[in-house]
């Protein structure tokens, strides 16, 4: 029997997205974390993604909050504390409780969420607490309320491999969701008749697995969906029985949808798509009964994104698509816990629990229940109007936490002008450096991601256990601690008397209960929680609300199966829906129109994913894509620098050519921020239009301009840090034990090589730096400069003219190597060894390059993922990467039939010749 005692797995869930995948993680001795999926975690059952999988590399100390500041000077917790609860006194006494916020975040935890909410509209008196979700599914909220008369994502990740036909609107799932478009695509394989429809005006990676493509003009989606409704209508495809039984207000939503849809042939052209395609979705969805429609960011983040959401549910309805095994619309939350806050009213639209600012019974049933007389009696400014109401001075102190609304929303340069002007900025977080702590007052350590623990809910109502894994570096605390602490000191210590986040769930368990009569006011009900112990709640399985009773938990729920609703009548509520255009227009001033989105491998503003070098691999720098016209009418060249400019700002990206996007779009990601490039703040571009029922901001189309930016030399620099400031255009890539700078400039290329020079001499010296390798050329304006310590690369910079037609990939794996021969002679040539040509990331989670796979790709003649992951391994990770190796496989075999058919003899125009087709797997 060994004696070594064996550390055990934690089971807690993943930091990133809605799909709310369980983790199991392992410390180690060295204070790191070995992470692998939970196969019993019903979100996942064992996958992760490749940002999942890289959770144990960002855990590290390095760029941490450690302590609290007070006008940039470290200070005491209790300090801090009492000038924060001074200073909102003081405000609040002057200015009344409007003159406060608190903008707060999907990232933190239910009972941190609940806390916060509780302080605000509770105590302060305010309905000024919105948080980041506001951003990614408010207009979803609006919709459900609308249409179920309660805010509840009917149906469970289980239906997914139920349904006979999938619709995947506004979602790039393969990399937004993976794991979710991992189950969909398993299942695809499984039952090759199961359906996949994308609806998306780009070709995004999902398409993959997709049997019909609608790449709609942006913004069309009501228009789509109206049409929908009709063909149904007109085809004898509609749930009578359900729609008499069940809603109301079907006919005159009919009506509407009529009107916009008589002829198919000009509808499809309206949308900028092919009739035959528009008539096979239509003709599928009326002829399929389990049918699951997949909505995301395209179609909330939209000035009329509750519109579109409605749209949807409308079809949903009038089949009678809900609540059934493999059927229903569902929405997929952005972050880990934005469900969470929706749920304990961290939204300023919303009472905690579900419960409504104008019903009267729960209003006095919140009051009584956290024994206040000063419950807020109306809502609060929403997330874009809260910063409007800073920078107007009506709002005067500000407590933000775990969010960095100066890259993430609209008008980001205005909402950094607004904060910097603001008398009282408190930012709570666990890292130091971002672009919203930096115009911070007060700065408080939070704990991260592995530190807290709590509870998160994710897309399909699961409560999941976040839990501690590690030790928290400096003073860093609980997010729920620092809001208890501060209520205490304005004066409310006798509500706020937590000692455990248990104490926290169990009031906010029971509070579900209030005024809701066996869950017939709400579904939104755990107070089968309410009385569970401490060990319960540290050993809480993942289960899905309504939990009414402690015994209730049923592996996959689905609501509304009984046809009951929530409204007034019971009975859900057609929404009537007319197609909008989005509210900024293209114009001859800016002609084409910007789309926002994620990448596979980033998660909002980085702070986190950032840490990963592993992450960093697969897209390193801020890029647009654009179509090959568009470019050459803007005279782009590909790898390129862009400037784009909109009404409210203007950025700079790398060119990316790519048929993905249509003639008269762009595409750009949203997670560069001031504190890793020198302008790629996509939100900077973004007006700030907003949906008007849910404030939901429209990321998804910006009128802008493209031009492109001229630069005299570029270089690629290996250090830890260099001083940024002087340079046009620079991002700083995480690489293995440093930081990989690409820099474009005015300067000549001698002229940039010697500041380079300097800049690095002047960050210090490379210690015990023995051996320099040079290269300089005038003639050729290129310069090389190697720093080696015991013959380790530690610091290089290569400057020319242009580096982009050129492969320097290579250069990031070689920090702190050994530097041979054949290495040193690539470094100064320019011109890489065979060994080093991996090319661009691809596969993160086994480190393939683009070049090893085409190259293996080529060598081998093969012609499926399987094979490849055999061979070189690619694609048998978290499976992310799987759709661009399929897409590089086509590639790769059609330029090989291209090779082959060109170098066919030529023959008679009667014998043509036959190229065979390979299929792919
Ligand atoms: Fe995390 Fe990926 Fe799962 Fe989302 S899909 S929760 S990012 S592992």
């Amino acid at each position: 029997m060994s004696l070594v005692k064996q550390t055990p797995w934690i089971k807690s869930s993943c930091a990133y997205c809605g799909v709310g995948c369980g983790i199991e993680a392992k410390p180690n001795a060295k204070g790191e974390l070995e992470i692998r999926g939970d196969k019993e975690h019903p979100a996942n059952y064992g996958r992760l993604c490749s940002k999942g999988l890289a959770l144990g590399e960002t855990v590290g100390h390095q760029g941490r909050l450690l302590e609290p500041t007070v006008a940039g000077e470290p200070t005491t917790w209790d300090s801090a504390l009492n000038h924060i609860a001074t200073k909102f006194s003081q405000t609040i006494d002057q200015h009344g409780p409007d003159s406060v916020a608190f903008y707060v975040s999907g990232q933190i935890l239910t009972e941190d969420y609940y806390l916060a909410n509780k302080l605000m509209k509770g105590f302060i008196g305010s309905g000024n607490i919105d948080t980041n979700s506001r951003l990614c599914m408010s207009s979803t909220v609006v919709g459900h309320q609308r249409a179920f008369g309660t805010d509840t994502m009917p149906g469970c990740y289980d239906d997914l491999e139920q349904a006979d036909m999938i619709v995947i609107t506004g979602s790039n799932l393969a990399w937004c969701h993976p794991v979710l478009y991992q189950r969909i695509k398993a299942a695809k394989q499984q039952r090759p008749e199961l359906f996949v429809v994308v609806i998306d005006p780009r070709v995004t990676a999902t398409c993959e697995i997709s049997d019909c493509h609608l790449a709609l003009k942006p913004g069309s989606d009501v228009a789509l969906f109206n049409g929908l409704l009709s063909y149904l209508a007109e085809h004898a495809a509609l749930d009578t029985g359900f729609i008499a039984q069940h809603t109301d207000n079907f006919d005159c939503v009919l009506a509407t949808a009529r009107l916009g849809s008589n002829d198919l042939a000009s509808l499809a052209a309206s949308m900028d798509i092919d009739v035959e395609n528009l008539e096979l979705f239509y003709q599928r969805f009326a002829e399929t009964d389990k049918v699951v429609t997949l909505f995301s960011q395209g179609v909330n983040q939209s000035s009329c994104g509750s519109d579109k959401v409605n749209s949807i549910i409308n079809c949903h309805l009038a089949t009678g698509r809900i609540g059934k095994p493999g059927s229903g619309p569902m929405s997929l939350t952005g972050q880990p816990n934005a469900m969470g806050g929706r749920e304990v009213g961290g939204m300023a639209s919303a009472l905690a629990a579900h419960m409504n600012f104008d019903n009267e019974s729960d209003h006095q049933a919140i009051a009584d229940y956290w024994q206040t007389n000063n419950l807020a009696r109306r809502p609060g400014l929403k997330a874009v109007e809260l910063f409007d109401a800073i920078e107007a001075g009506t709002v005067k102190a500000v407590w933000i936490m775990a969010t960095n609304p100066v890259v993430s929303l609209p008008d980001a340069n205005r909402v950094k002008q607004a904060l910097l002007k603001c008398p009282l900025v408190v930012v709570s977080d666990c890292i130091a450096d971002t672009d919203t702590t930096r115009c911070a007052d007060v700065l408080l350590p939070a704990q991260g991601w592995s530190e807290k623990s709590g509870t998160v809910t994710n897309s399909e109502r699961r409560i999941s256990r976040q839990r501690r894994l590690l030790a928290s570096p400096g003073e860093a605390k609980p997010d729920w601690w620092i809001i208890k602490e501060v209520a205490i000191r304005m004066g409310f210590e006798s509500a706020f008397t937590y000692q455990h986040e248990a104490q926290i769930f169990r009031e906010y368990a029971a509070m579900t209960g209030l005024n809701n009569h066996d869950g017939q006011q709400r579904d939104l009900d755990l107070s089968g929680l309410c009385n569970i112990n401490d060990q319960d709640y540290n050993e809480l399985k993942p289960q899905q609300w309504p939990l009414r009773k402690v015994d209730q938990q049923i592996e996959h729920k689905r609501l509304f199966s009984n046809g009951n609703f929530f409204t007034p009548s019971g009975k859900a509520r057609f929404v009537d829906v007319n197609f909008r255009p989005p509210a900024s227009e293209v114009c001859s001033r800016y002609p084409l129109s910007l789309n926002t989105g994620r990448i596979r491998d980033q998660w909002h503003t980085m702070s986190r994913t950032g840490l990963s070098a592993r992450l960093a691999g697969h897209s390193p720098e801020p890029f647009v894509d654009i179509h090959a016209d568009d470019a050459a009418r803007y005279g782009l060249e590909i790898g390129g620098i862009a400037q784009l400019s909109s009404r409210w700002g203007d950025v700079l990206a790398r060119v990316s050519v790519s048929a993905d996007v249509a003639v008269g779009q762009l595409f750009m990601p949203i997670h560069w921020a001031d504190i890793n490039s020198s302008r790629a703040r996509v939100s900077s571009l973004i007006g700030p239009e907003r949906d008007r029922e849910s404030g939901q901001p429209e990321f998804k189309f910006t009128a802008v301009k493209i031009e492109a930016w001229p630069y005299a030399s570029e270089a690629l620099v290996l250090a830890d840090t260099i001083a940024t400031g002087d340079f046009e255009y620079w991002v700083r890539q995480k690489i293995p034990g440093s930081y990989l700078y690409r820099i474009a400039s005015s300067l000549e290329p001698h002229v940039l090589a010697v500041k380079l020079e300097a800049d690095l001499m002047a960050a210090g010296p490379c210690s015990s730096a023995t051996t320099e390798l040079f290269f300089s050329s005038a003639e050729k304006a290129e310069y090389r400069h190697a720093w080696l310590a015991q013959g380790n690369l530690k610091r290089c910079h290569i400057v020319a003219a242009s580096l982009q037609a050129a492969d320097y990939e290579w250069i990031e794996a070689l920090y702190g190597q050994t530097i041979d021969g054949m290495v040193g002679a690539s470094i100064l040539s320019g011109i890489a060894a065979p060994q080093l040509m991996a090319g661009r990331q691809i596969c993160a989670c086994k480190n393939v390059g683009e070049k090893q796979i085409r190259q293996c790709i080529e060598d081998n003649k093969i012609d499926s993922v399987e094979q490849l992951g055999q061979l070189c391994e690619a694609g048998t990770g978290c499976g992310s990467c799987v759709p661009e190796l399929e897409s590089m496989l086509k590639d790769e075999i059609g330029s090989s039939l291209k090779a082959a058919s060109e170098q066919a003899p030529l023959t008679s125009p009667t014998q043509p010749t036959t190229i065979p087709v390979l299929e792919l797997a």
